[in-house]
């Protein structure tokens, strides 16, 4: 459902994403690690077509991000780190108005908002201008407008961070649910313990390069690690940094100008 094929992007002289291959079947949920500057953002930004690639191919159900780019996005929802809502609207204005951008007819819409207020338990709130909204809240309204349309890719940006745990709880029980459902998740995340919970494969990336890729066991077999993915990650980062500094310290030295 989600295929990169051999993805690389520069910004200038910056490598920031290397070749970067990846094919997330339907149903699964992935998620994708790395150390800051990794490149995670910028896959993110590709796989919705904010960012096309400087080589290599981008695509969602088969449609090119780059050729076919408005069919790839109607399969498509995206959930920021920053969730962003209109100040001035309710909650339920807010999810009426991303109902008319999708084009849900109106009974269709209001049978799909009466779900997800329901499905992320808005109705306490969801009345109320969202500027009065906690971090919490905002989250919540966020996922229930990305999926609104039912989405069949849902990329999702560190969910829980600065939730509390019930909302935490909420948010794993849905993704986890979502993908049972045949939607595929990609998800970005530090959050590890949450990762090792709910992933069905993970990647890790480190300076625009996928250094593993497979579950949790693969990934543990394939660093000789019997740890947590804290231990894992850890270790497979650490080694790719050394051989990095290694392969640097081959190179010739610069000349001097
Ligand atoms: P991550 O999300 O994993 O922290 P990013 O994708 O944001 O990583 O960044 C990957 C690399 O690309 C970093 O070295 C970052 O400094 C660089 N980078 C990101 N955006 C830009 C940009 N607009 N211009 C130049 N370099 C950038």
């Amino acid at each position: 459902m989600i295929q990169l094929d051999k993805v690389t992007k520069r910004y200038g002289n910056k490598t920031a994403v290397d070749g970067l291959s990846l094919d997330i079947p339907a149903g699964e949920l992935f998620a994708f690690l790395g150390p800051n500057g990794a490149g995670k953002t910028t896959t993110i930004k590709m796989m919705c077509g904010l960012l096309f690639p400087t080589a290599g191919r981008v695509s969602l159900g088969g449609y090119d991000l780059v050729n076919d780019g408005d069919r790839a996005r109607q399969l498509l929802s995206y959930v920021p780190d920053q969730p962003f809502l209109y100040e001035h609207l309710t909650g339920r204005e807010f999810l009426r108005f991303i109902a008319d951008m999708y084009g849900l007819d109106r009974d269709h819409g209001r049978r799909r908002i009466d779900e997800v207020i329901g499905l992320f338990q808005l109705q306490d709130f969801v009345d109320d201008l969202t500027q009065c909204y906690s971090h919490g809240m905002r989250q919540r309204t966020v996922f229930a407008s990305a999926l609104l349309h039912e989405p069949r890719v849902l990329i999702v940006d560190e969910p829980t961070v600065g939730l509390d745990p019930r909302s935490v709880r909420l948010l794993k029980d849905l993704l986890r649910r979502e993908a049972d459902r045949g939607t595929t998740i990609f998800l970005s995340s530090h959050s590890l313990d949450v990762v090792e919970e709910l992933a069905d494969r993970i990647g890790i990336i480190d300076r625009g390069r996928l250094i593993g890729c497979g579950t949790l066991a693969a990934l543990r077999a394939h660093s000789a690690s019997d740890g947590s993915l804290e231990d894992v990650f850890l270790k497979m980062t650490e080694e790719a940094t050394s051989e990095a500094q290694a392969s640097g310290a081959r190179q010739p030295p610069l000349a001097a100008s």
